[in-house]
């Protein structure tokens, strides 16, 4: 059997991309591995502590049992430590000699013990662990030795890094080269540029021409790297050359925390307070008021303000900003906004869009005319890893750290998914950096994401003081939509976050997933700002090219479409098929999406609206949460599902674990969770809130019972507006005490999110079915005896499959309450 070369290179390729794909997933599962590993080690060190306290005294009944208990578990978690130590060692041993070294933090000592080793060991042909490790870490040493001040490459180590455990080799390859003219800013111009910063943009000298061109053209594409101007001047040149008189202007965002923060920023820039003249609104919070004339929104915002105002006669301009992220809202909004301007005379349409594929969205908008606004971007050095990462948010710490010891003064912009990575960098960083003292800068640690409260989200534009360094751990908010000065470098591990839809299963979740070449060239671009920059791809060169894809689908594409089908067709847009979407979804997730509608009665078998799909539609919400409130006036439990909803809806945001007393914190939660007989998490909710509202929400209560009180207040707000919401679709109000019914009103709205106990004690779900687990999060998690059915609110995906939010239903209440969704079968 003849092969050719070209067919073993494709099949060299081919398994070589498998391979790159499994190191990858080792990668993920090596950092879970380890990050439970460091649970394990602290659940150890509080039982100790807990059965420490215990003391000599004479103990009642009950505590004894509870210290026999403690004792049990310890020996476990003590027995499964000292096992991980033991694998662990494989990959490197300790060395008493040194470590006591460490611990003197004798660190030119260590250097000399360990170079006098060096040489005095014979040679060996074959090195064990030990041997090798230590001359990684010799000459490591001796190159930090020799390092001069230069400090312009991150191999010129220092003696800093053997404090590090590990450090990361980057090869250098490839420059992102600056854009247009840039010059040097000397520390001169700076002072001018604070006075004018408005002025200093690269959109400012097009401000007339802008202006023109949309005086002349009913529909205008923009197009500007990120940081020009164009969200929060835009807006603001448009106000002054008096289109506000006619009406607002409303621009949209795809990120609520970008709508409030870009608002803030203008609000400030405008010198008015925010939620007067210049507003936001977003679900649930809306903060604008009569005078409003410049508004910000998420793109959701403004569909739903197309239910209520079909021609948005209140808008005199309406700017789809931050076209080119594709959002599933922004795609909807554009066909909307297309019919729109057809329509409207005086109405004024911009899409603004950060790359340079405005060819697509001018084509879509007849040809519209687009306005380039020429970059100013310095050039970015561009650095690979040598080999894929083990795991990449400690390799991002890592980063961190070495550029912190080596490079000249520049913040940090590191690139990682959600705020539990965050949460962990945080961690690491945290307690990596008091390790380093006081003789380097101080590092000044920003996390942002979407969650965090917004005093906390404002922090990380505050100038950094000299001498230190700020690092800001970001998902991916910070690629397009908000710009952070003084980034220089960046890290970019080359993850993120994404929603997928698998139509057939009607299952939708979150995964983590290899961000598309556009997006790493987005994340780079962001080092040079101000500045010559560097960004750091905790990738392989190899991986970029052959691994990621050109750029991000459109999330039309992979989500579920159920409540945008129902936005549509109570805007009477009747025929999907043929809707003019700018990338048509799937045929079958629309099938699919129209099947769950006519399944929950917002349909009737001609696809047509039903009195209760446009009650429905009301709603701001998921069509399920939407029917489970509705449904809930026939349970007798109204109030009490607006205040599951309300707490659903603050996104797992409720209960906090503070390391030190995680044990207390776990058994405040499981109190909630007994209330209703511990039947499952939405109840532990509903207790968990009407605790809060007997104490009279009380501050002190959340304290006492590991609870967030912003969370708390953040629901307590959605359940007044829910309140205000189910008065105008004219819910009767109505309470019970029966947790069989609050479940049945679940059971109405989520009938299609049921799982089925397997023998492997496993779930799997209904529809063409997978197999999924309880969140280690849930309370039903740990229960003795696991129930045969479940309701879950989410499906994730990280290591697994996991259903988060469970609640134990009963099989017979699937055929009463969606008859036509489940059929007898056992
Ligand atoms: P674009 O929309 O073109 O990406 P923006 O209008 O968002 O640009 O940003 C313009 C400038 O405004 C950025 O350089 C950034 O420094 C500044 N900026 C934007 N938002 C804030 C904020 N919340 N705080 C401080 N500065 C901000
Ligand atoms: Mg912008």
């Amino acid at each position: 059997q003849e092969t050719t070369e070209e067919e073993r290179g494709s099949e060299d390729m081919t398994r070589d991309e498998e391979r790159i794909h499994l190191l990858r997933e080792l990668s993920r599962q090596e950092y879970l591995k380890k990050r439970e590993r460091r649970k394990l080690r602290e659940l150890e060190a509080e039982l100790r502590d807990e059965i420490e306290l215990f003391g000599e005294e004479e103990l009642t009944e009950k505590e004894k049992k509870d210290l026999e208990l403690k004792k049990q578990l310890y020996e476990i978690a003590s027995k499964r430590v000292k096992e991980m130590d033991e694998e662990e060692s494989h990959y490197k041993m300790p060395d008493p000699y040194v470590d006591e070294m460490e611990q003197k933090g004798d660190m030119q000592k260590k250097l000399e013990v360990l170079t006098q080793r060096f040489k005095e060991a014979p040679k060996k042909e074959l090195k064990t662990d030990q041997e090798e490790w230590e001359e990684h870490q010799i000459s490591l040493a001796l190159s930090a030795r020799n390092a001069s001040e230069k400090g312009d490459s991150l191999s010129g180590k220092t003696a800093y890094e053997l404090l590090l455990d590990d450090s990361i080799d980057f090869i250098s390859e490839d420059i992102l080269s600056g854009q247009g003219t840039v010059e040097m800013k000397s520390s001169l111009s700076k002072d001018i540029i604070q006075k004018n910063e408005r002025e200093s943009l690269p959109i400012f000298p097009f401000r007339e021409e802008l202006l023109q061109a949309i005086a002349a053209y009913k529909v205008l594409v923009v197009v500007g790297e990120t940081g020009s101007g164009k969200t929060t001047q835009l807006p603001q040149y448009l106000h002054e050359a008096g289109y506000t008189k006619r009406g607002k202007i409303g621009c949209t965002q795809p990120r609520r925390v970008a709508a409030m923060s870009v608002a803030d920023r203008v609000s400030k820039e405008m010198k008015v307070k925010l939620g007067s003249e210049v507003g936001y609104s977003i679900r649930f919070e809306d903060c604008t008021c009569e005078k409003t004339v410049i508004k910000y929104m998420t793109d959701g915002m403004l569909l739903r303000e197309f239910l209520n105002e079909p021609d948005l006669a209140s808008y005199s301009v309406i700017i789809i900003d931050e076209a080119h992220e594709r959002s599933l809202h922004t795609d909807i909004l554009m066909a909307l906004v297309k019919d729109l301007a057809r329509e409207r005379e005086d109405i004024k349409v911009i899409v603004s869009s950060a790359t340079l594929n405005a060819e697509k969205f001018s084509v879509y908008f007849d040809d519209a005319p687009v306005f380039n606004i020429p970059g100013r971007r310095f050039p970015v050095d561009l650095y690979y890893t040598k080999a894929p990462e083990a795991d990449y948010v400690d390799a991002a710490c890592i980063t961190v750290l070495q550029i912190h010891a080596t490079q000249p003064a520049g913040d940090i912009l590191v690139f990682l998914t959600g705020q539990d990575e965050i949460e962990a960098a945080v961690e690491i960083l945290n307690e990596r950096t008091r390790g380093l003292g006081s003789r380097l800068g101080e590092l000044i640690i920003c996390p942002i994401y979407s969650t965090l409260p917004s005093e906390q989200q404002a922090k990380i534009f505050d100038p950094t003081p000299p001498g230190a360094r700020k690092v800001v751990l970001a998902t991916n908010i910070a690629e397009t939509s908000v710009t952070i000065d003084g980034v220089v470098y960046v890290i970019d591990p080359g993850f993120c976050k994404q929603k997928r839809y698998d139509p057939r299963a009607g299952i939708e979740s979150l995964l983590v997933v290899p961000i598309s070449r556009a997006s790493a060239i987005q994340r780079a671009g962001r080092a040079g700002r101000t500045q010559p920059g560097k960004c750091f791809r905790l990738y392989t060169k190899w991986s970029y090219y052959n691994e990621m894809s050109d750029e991000t689908s459109p999330e039309i594409l992979r989500t579920n479409l159920s409540q945008v089908v129902l936005s549509l067709k109570s805007l009477g847009i009747d025929d999907l098929i043929h809707f003019d979407f700018l990338d048509k979804p799937p045929t079958d997730a629309l099938i699919r999406s129209l099947e769950q509608l006519y399944a929950l009665g917002a349909l009737n078998d001609r696809g047509e609206l039903t009195k209760l799909g446009r009650r429905m539609a009301e709603l701001p919400l998921d069509p399920p949460m939407s029917k489970c409130l509705i449904a809930s006036e026939k349970y007798g439990c109204s109030e009490e599902i607006m205040t599951i909803c309300a707490m659903l809806s603050v996104n797992n945001s409720i209960f906090y674990r503070p390391k030190d007393k995680a044990v207390m914190a776990d058994s405040a939660k499981a109190a909630f969770h007994r209330v209703f007989g511990g039947v499952g998490d939405h109840l532990g909710l509903l207790a968990c809130y009407c605790q809060w509202m007997d104490s009279g929400y009380s501050t002190q209560w959340c304290y006492e019972n590991f609870v967030q009180v912003r969370s708390m207040k953040k629901a307590r707000d959605i359940r007044d507006q829910l309140d205000a919401m189910l008065e105008r679709v004219e819910v009767v109000k109505c309470s019970s005490n029966d947790h069989q019914q609050i479940r049945k009103a679940l059971v109405a709205g989520f009938f299609y999110h049921v799982a089925c106990l397997q023998k492997n004690g496993s779930y799997r779900t209904i529809k063409n079915p997978i197999s999924v687990h309880i969140h280690p999060s849930s309370s039903l998690f740990k229960s003795e005896k696991l129930p045969r059915w479940i309701l879950y609110h989410e499906l994730v995906f990280t290591s697994d499959y996991f259903v988060r939010q469970v609640t134990e239903i009963d099989s017979s209440w699937l055929l009463q309450v969606a008859p036509h969704y489940y059929r007898e079968k056992e």
